[in-house]
């Protein structure tokens, strides 16, 4: 079968999950393939989280699926992600937001921001910024953010993201150790902050000044 055919069938199983034509849609334009090792590329369009090295892996599908969602995504923001990995999210969200908006994606690991910046360049995605550094901090230079999507998971939200986190901006991000649940912060007009937990979790551990 061939990778469209199979990318198809993955996005078709996602509805169940209450995802949007619009995140569909952006998922179905997005080749998973480009994102993860060659030798894995025949596992590409299967719902799962898959190894790409220094023990961190490209999130389930329906994860990424689910977190777009969460964060109500329209064209034109200005989104930052912390930890690029693979550049499959940023990718994904780069559809979303389209040629007027920008994803600043931060990754800690030096080898993984070059794979997520190659594998960027390669699928042909010219409004993400891929940047190597603690992201836990958030990404000063370039705040305020309309959405922030973290994707590894933190011992609690990181002051810094808040403060980066622009008036009726959203955030979603996976709190605690072990038991994690993924929580969706939002910020309204006045700067008054709300969190309101989503679910169970299972994300890769955020290291950094505000991480483990
Ligand atoms: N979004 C990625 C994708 O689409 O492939 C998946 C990310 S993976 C589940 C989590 C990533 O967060 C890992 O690449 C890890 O190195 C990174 N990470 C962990 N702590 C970080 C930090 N403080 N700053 C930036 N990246 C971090």
């Amino acid at each position: 079968m061939e990778f469209e055919e199979r990318r198809k069938i993955l996005i078709d199983s996602l509805k169940i999950n209450g995802i949007s034509d619009r995140v569909l849609d952006a998922m179905m334009r997005v080749p998973r393939h480009l994102f993860i090792p060659e030798r894995l590329q025949e596992t590409a369009y299967m719902d799962m989280p898959l190894p790409i090295g220094h023990d961190q892996t490209i999130s389930a599908p329906h994860m990424v699926a689910i977190m777009c969602e969460l964060l109500d995504i329209s064209s034109g923001m200005k989104i930052l992600e912390v930890g690029s990995g693979s550049g499959y999210n940023a990718a994904i969200m780069a559809e979303l937001v389209g040629d007027e908006g920008h994803i600043y994606t931060v990754e800690r690991i030096p080898e993984l921001a070059y794979f997520a910046e190659k594998n960027l360049k390669r699928a042909g995605y010219r409004n993400v910024t891929v940047l190597q550094d603690d992201g836990s901090c958030g990404l000063a230079k370039h705040a305020p953010y309309e959405r922030i999507s973290v994707t590894s998971a933190a011992p609690e939200v990181p002051r810094p993201l808040i403060d980066q986190l622009a008036p009726e901006g959203i955030m979603a991000i996976p709190v605690g150790n072990g038991e994690q649940q993924l929580v969706v912060v939002k910020k309204d007009m006045k700067g008054k902050v709300s969190y309101k937990s989503w679910g169970a979790v299972i994300f890769v551990p955020l290291i950094g000044k505000y991480g483990y």
